[in-house]
């Protein structure tokens, strides 16, 4: 962070992570030792002020280490003349030689709303293909195609605030307490304020967020068409359907109403296929039925699915026929998962979309859109989604393709044939703000795009509110804003005339402008009202949910409230919803289904939250989580390796048993990329199978199996260096406070430990001060590298998984010098009072550890609050209370 140029001291700019959209303040404080304070925005919407643990150590991730600061072809710096004219020709002779088709991009939700609008303008109205996708396929492309079906357009319907409105708030599919933890933390607050609010999660994990359920449905993955439409069938048998609603602002009840009757059956036979309690399954048709304000917010775990958008719509139909929707405090929520999917819909960022609302298949709109455009063609049919495009890529038909902002390598599903794909790619482009990540390895020419906190634009949240994002450091080295670098290309392309932008203020005005174009009403996404904005209005602008039409100038908080829907009707559909089994079951060779998601402190592929030393404490090494029952019956033991394999790849982790899974599932994290473990990309092991009408992929179900990973030694080491890891079978690392962390595991064990151990720290001087204890037959290793009584690196070596804590040996690398005490018991990896071992994180923004908390709880603390103000664990950004209650309910 030292030494980087700030452009402005004071700013407030938008979380770069989740779809909560919270608004920040960066504040850059200049001094010997410049560092960028951190804090939550109270003036905006989303977050009032408070910001979970990824958007508190946002400081972290703003070093230099690792960032791509000059364009390069071929591992070669180049000028970014030589690069934008080596992708333009590049490019340009693709498509001469085979055509607009054999070109595509692959853009993210971490783009900014102006960087995606040239992105997808270049894309499909001048090189005249809609082969451009977004990762925001991965992660919500079902609640958009449930949302056309339903309301006519990608509309969601809810404001925030309505779920501090709401009397039942149902959780479908959602770890809200870990992936949109603000959120989350606004609906506890509401209901310690109303404890008569209630909250059901239907999940099939006992995830934190369930901590605060009134109700739990462990649902069988992959039964939720079958909840929803034995919902729908109890509620028009009590007769709690709003009749009024549905023949006033509905159309399609009857379809919906005939499949429901031939496949629901009864609360039993629901009860039976979702593999719960009938009384549960009642309790939760009960309270839904009888509580007109009810929210059901939905995220990944009903997205991810092969008939996502159907669980989607029959989430949708409930609502509809309860006419709960459009009204303050009720409504289906479409929760997105990264900080800007939503600008990536407004602008057409996906294959099968086209700018501002407006339908690839309508030939009506693509002419609008060319004319507006003034562009020379516009793409006339939906171009590949993900999966199809990176097999397209795989099979020579898309020879040319640019990926901005994107990982793929890591959280494509059947990962390792996409990486096999970009391998064979002519011309692989990568834009991105780090050097080294598995695709960027790939790359034959990589474009330095600037990152969080150099570049500015707009992000839309999962409320629809707009809001800036702004820069306060100047980019540094050669790194340019995402919206520049595509200019430049189209620009080396000869299509100048449609890209002499001047900056994020002019792109978003276009963007603005177009939305408004032959749209009296036509389409609900509208920010005419914002079109006119001066370039210091727009600097200026404040956070509001679109539509911003002239005659709404502050915005529209809550959409349908006439119970108009975006039909030229006016009515809302119900979709019949058939529900079917996910495409592939578990079977003797496979027999447990592999779920993947988020943990509360990573983001997405680590490449910048794994930089975060306190984000990388609460849970350091990538694991796989199993029920203790299903551990016991494979003959594995938690804290021990395991490999989980699937007809499409494996990975290793470190064995969980958290009591969060049902017997027969495995839950594994999505987010460990090739730099930070050995073997855990587990998007190698997901199924590419796509629902669809949306094109998202099953991350949630596939077919799987565990076993142990056999090893002849495991052992950790903590180092300010990077570790040869040549020798080892596995490896995870973790970015510590000044030092990495290590976990390693081998299958040979070497006949000289210290000599072994001093190769892959580098030491080469004999005289180095070294101290080890060894114990051969004991297969028992410990080494310590001091200099000047400060130490420069640790290594532990056991034939067991249960080695001494990591917890205070890695304090010690706070340490300018050792006291004698300290190094008599270094290589015991204990204090010499227990006290001093705080254990693993739970709080990461106070570091407060696991032991610490159990010995405060064993102390007399009996609540959260007592833990806060005793610790002060919890008591910033609240993220870690799930946690610290578990803690709570395992020390009464
Ligand atoms: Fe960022 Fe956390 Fe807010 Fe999401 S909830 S936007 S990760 S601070």
């Amino acid at each position: 962070m030292n030494g980087r140029a700030a452009i402005s001291a004071d700013v407030r700019t938008t979380c770069p992570y989740c779809g909560v959209g919270c608004g920040v303040r960066a504040n850059v404080i200049a001094g010997e030792r410049q560092r960028v304070a951190i804090k939550g925005d109270t003036a905006h919407p989303a977050n009032r002020g408070a910001l979970c643990s990824k958007g508190t150590a946002l400081a972290e991730t703003l070093g230099l280490e690792g960032r791509l600061l000059e364009p390069m072809i071929d591992q070669q710096t180049v000028s970014w003349d030589q690069a934008l004219n080596c992708v333009a020709t590049g490019f340009g002779r693709l498509i001469e030689q085979h055509g607009p088709e054999s070109v595509a991009f692959y853009v993210s939700g971490q783009l900014l709303t102006e960087d995606y609008y040239v992105a997808n303008k270049l894309m499909k109205g001048f090189i005249g293909t809609a082969n451009i996708d977004t990762n925001s396929r991965l992660c919500m492309a079902s609640a958009v195609a449930a949302h056309k079906r339903a309301f006519g357009e990608d509309l969601v319907p809810l404001s925030y605030e309505d779920l501090e409105l709401a009397d039942l708030i149902v959780l479908v599919g959602s770890n809200t307490a870990w992936c949109h933890p603000v959120l989350y933390q606004r609906i506890i607050k509401a209901k310690e304020q109303r404890p008569s609010m209630r909250i059901v999660v239907i999940d099939p994990r006992f995830t934190p967020t369930c901590g605060s359920a009134d109700l739990h449905l462990p649902v069988r993955a992959g039964t939720d068409v079958w909840l929803y439409n034995g919902l729908l069938a109890w509620l028009l048998q009590q007769g709690l359907a709003d009749r009024q609603f549905v023949d006033a602002h509905t159309s399609g009840l009857e379809a919906a109403q005939l499949v429901v009757e031939n496949t629901a059956g009864d609360v039993e036979a629901v009860a039976k296929r979702c593999g719960l309690e009938p009384a549960a399954v009642l309790q939760f048709y009960e309270w839904f039925g009888r509580t007109p304000k009810t929210i059901t917010a939905f995220s990944q775990g009903v997205n991810q699915s092969s008939c996502g958008t159907d669980k989607a719509n029959s989430i949708i139909n409930v609502h509809l026929l309860t006419g709960r929707i459009g009204q303050p405090g009720m409504g289906p929520f479409s929760i997105t998962g990264q900080p800007n999917a939503m600008g990536g819909r407004e602008v057409g960022g996906l294959a099968n979309t086209l700018a501002a609302h407006m339908d690839l298949e309508n030939p009506v709109h693509r002419q609008r859109v060319q004319k507006f455009w003034q562009s020379p063609r516009i793409a006339e049919r939906p171009g590949l989604k993900a999966v199809e495009l990176f097999e397209a890529v795989h099979a020579g038909h898309v020879k040319g393709l640019w990926i901005m902002g994107s990982n793929p390598v890591v959280s494509m599903p059947d990962a390792d044939r996409v990486r096999e794909a970009l391998r064979r790619c002519e011309l692989l482009v990568v834009s991105d703000c780090m050097a080294d990540t598995d695709t960027t390895r790939l790359a034959q020419v990589r474009l330095p795009a600037s990152a969080w906190g150099e570049k500015s634009g707009t992000v839309t949240n999962s409320d629809r509110h707009i809001s800036r994002q702004r820069a306060f450091l100047a980019a540094p080295g050669a790194a340019r804003p995402d919206w520049w670098i595509v200019c430049q290309v189209a620009r080396h392309m000869g299509f100048g005339q449609g890209f002499a932008f001047r900056g994020p203020a002019d792109i978003f005005a276009e963007h603005a402008a177009l939305s408004g174009t032959h749209n009296e009403g036509e389409r609900v996404f509208n920010l005419s009202g914002l079109a006119h904005l001066s370039t210091e209005e727009y600097e200026n602008l404040e956070p509001l949910p679109w539509p911003v039409r002239e005659d709404t100038p502050a915005g529209t908080a809550r959409l349908f409230a006439g119970g108009r829907f975006a039909f030229s009707d006016g009515r809302g559909r119900f979709v019949p919803t058939r529900p079917r089994a996910p495409s592939h079951e578990r079977d003797e060779e496979y027999p447990l289904v592999l779920n993947t998601g988020r943990i509360r402190d990573q983001w997405h592929t680590m490449t910048r939250s794994g930089q975060s030393a306190s984000l990388s404490a609460h849970l350091p090494e990538p694991f796989v989580d199993l029920h203790p029952q299903d551990a016991l019956s494979f003959g594995l033991r938690g804290g021990e390796l395991v490999r989980v394999a699937t007809r499409w790849g494996q990975m290793v982790g470190r064995l969980r048993t958290s009591g969060e899974l049902r017997r027969g599932a495995i839950f594994v994290p999505m987010h460990w990329n090739s730099r930070f473990a050995s073997d855990a990309r587990v998007g190698a092991l997901v199924n590419p199978v796509v629902d669809p009408h949306s094109g998202e992929p099953e991350f949630k179900h596939t077919p799987a199996r565990v076993e142990p990973f056999v090893v002849a030694w495991h052992g950790f080491a903590l180092t300010r260096g990077i570790l040869n890891v040549n020798a080892v079978s596995w490896w995870a690392r973790a970015q510590g406070q000044e030092f990495q962390r290590y976990e390693l595991a081998g299958r040979q064990v070497p006949g000289d430990w210290s000599a072994v151990t001093r190769k892959m720290l580098g030491v080469t001087a004999p005289d180095a001060d070294w101290i080890d204890y060894s114990d051969p037959l004991g297969g028992v290793y410990r080494g310590a590298w001091l200099k000047r009584d400060r130490v420069e690196a640790l290594l532990f070596v056991s034939p067991r998984a249960d080695l001494p804590s990591r917890a205070w040996l890695a304090e010690l690398f706070a340490k300018e010098q050792l006291t004698n005490r300290d190094r008599a018991y270094l290589l015991s990896g204990q204090p010499a009072h227990p006290e001093a071992d705080a254990g693993s994180t739970v709080c990461s923004c106070f570091g407060v550890g696991r032991k610490v908390i159990e010995r405060a709880i064993a102390g007399g603390c009996r609540d959260t609050q007592q833990l806060g103000a005793r610790l002060k664990a919890g008591t910033n950004c609240g993220s870690c209370i799930p946690e610290l209650r578990a803690l709570l309910m395992q020390g009464q």
